[in-house]
């Protein structure tokens, strides 16, 4: 299939190489030349703008920019896709919004007879590289099972969530709950620890009870629980405390919009916000655990 792919940052270059490892023909724009060149030379053709991507004889765009402004941009703007892309031609979204502008653009797409799918993924940059990536899909189930296969080349847990938008709802869902129980298990094994248990079997001991969950038996703040995790190796890589306040503003945003309370979900962001502020917006969300250690 001839696709267009908008958006070769840390996610959407390396799911443009496994689109292009999977067969496809891929043409591709970024504003970022670098990361443009780079693809050429793994075999994309690139344009030189959104409307020479519409009007190309692409059967489907995938976007995959930083936020929401990024997307109205890219979709709605003057010289943006719907401005001049032709009736039938499938879009994609796969980066993480709030719910409320996916449908605004994936409303404004149908209307002019383009199909159009909000898909935000988890799994990060690994799972982006290994073809791994969780999406989380909103549309119909029509356009749904049509982007499934070319979705399959990228990613291994496709999930349908209901309309236009709700795979936004699934990500900021979960990814607050994420937030929540990370910073659960970083002040549990800070208080255990400087009550005197050893890490390890303080962590064996809630992964085996009522208390366990992702956070700590798969990717445990304390250093030295978990070998592989990002906090064996001084929360480099991983997901980064930035992102993670993204989404919790997402989060926080839409319930404000809905009227609903998401009064653990507030405590999380105001958290993340302040490592941020002390400098630590790089690391791995889970080094949120040195709030309480008090490591620098
Ligand atoms: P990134 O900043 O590395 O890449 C975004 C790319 O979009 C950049 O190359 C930028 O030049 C390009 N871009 C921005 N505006 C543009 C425009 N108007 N036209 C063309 N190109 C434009 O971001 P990323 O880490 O790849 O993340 C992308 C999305 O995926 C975000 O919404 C993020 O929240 C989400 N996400 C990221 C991760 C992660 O671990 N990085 C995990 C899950 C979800």
């Amino acid at each position: 299939m001839h696709i267009g792919f908008i958006g070769l940052g840390n996610m959407g270059g390396p799911m443009v190489r496994n689109l292009l490892a999977a067969g496809h023909q891929l043409s591709i724009f970024d504003l970022f030349k670098p990361a443009v060149e780079a693809l050429r030379s793994a075999g994309a053709s690139s344009v030189d703008s959104i409307t020479d991507l519409a009007q190309s004889d692409v059967e489907l765009i995938i976007t995959m920019l930083p936020a929401a402004s990024h997307v109205k941009a890219v979709y709605l703007g003057e010289k943006g896709l719907l401005a001049s892309i032709a009736p039938g031609i499938r879009l994609i979204d796969s980066s993480t919004i709030d719910p409320m502008s996916a449908r605004e653009v994936a409303s404004a797409a149908q209307q002019q007879g383009n199909p159009m799918l909000d898909a935000p993924v988890s799994g990060g940059t690994g799972g982006a590289e290994a073809g791994t990536l969780t999406f989380m899909v909103g549309g119909s189930v029509a356009d749904f099972n049509t982007a499934l296969p070319v979705l399959q080349t990228m990613g291994k847990n496709i999930v349908h969530c209901g309309a236009a938008g709700n795979g936004q709802v699934a990500k900021v869902a979960n990814n607050m709950l994420l937030a929540i129980s990370m910073i659960g298990v970083a002040e549990a094994m800070s208080l255990g620890v400087s009550l005197g248990m050893d890490p390890k079997t303080l962590a064996g001991v809630i992964n085996t009870s009522s208390g366990r969950c992702w956070s700590s038996d798969t990717y445990n703040p304390y250093p030295g629980v978990i070998n592989g995790a990002p906090a064996a190796r001084g929360y480099s890589g991983g997901f980064g405390t930035d992102l993670m306040l993204k989404d919790l503003g997402l989060a926080t945003d839409a319930a404000k919009q809905q009227k609903k309370p998401v009064i653990l979900g507030a405590v999380a962001q105001q958290l993340y916000q302040t490592f941020s502020a002390q400098g630590h917006g790089a690391l791995d969300f889970s080094a949120i655990i040195k709030m309480y250690t008090g490591e620098d």
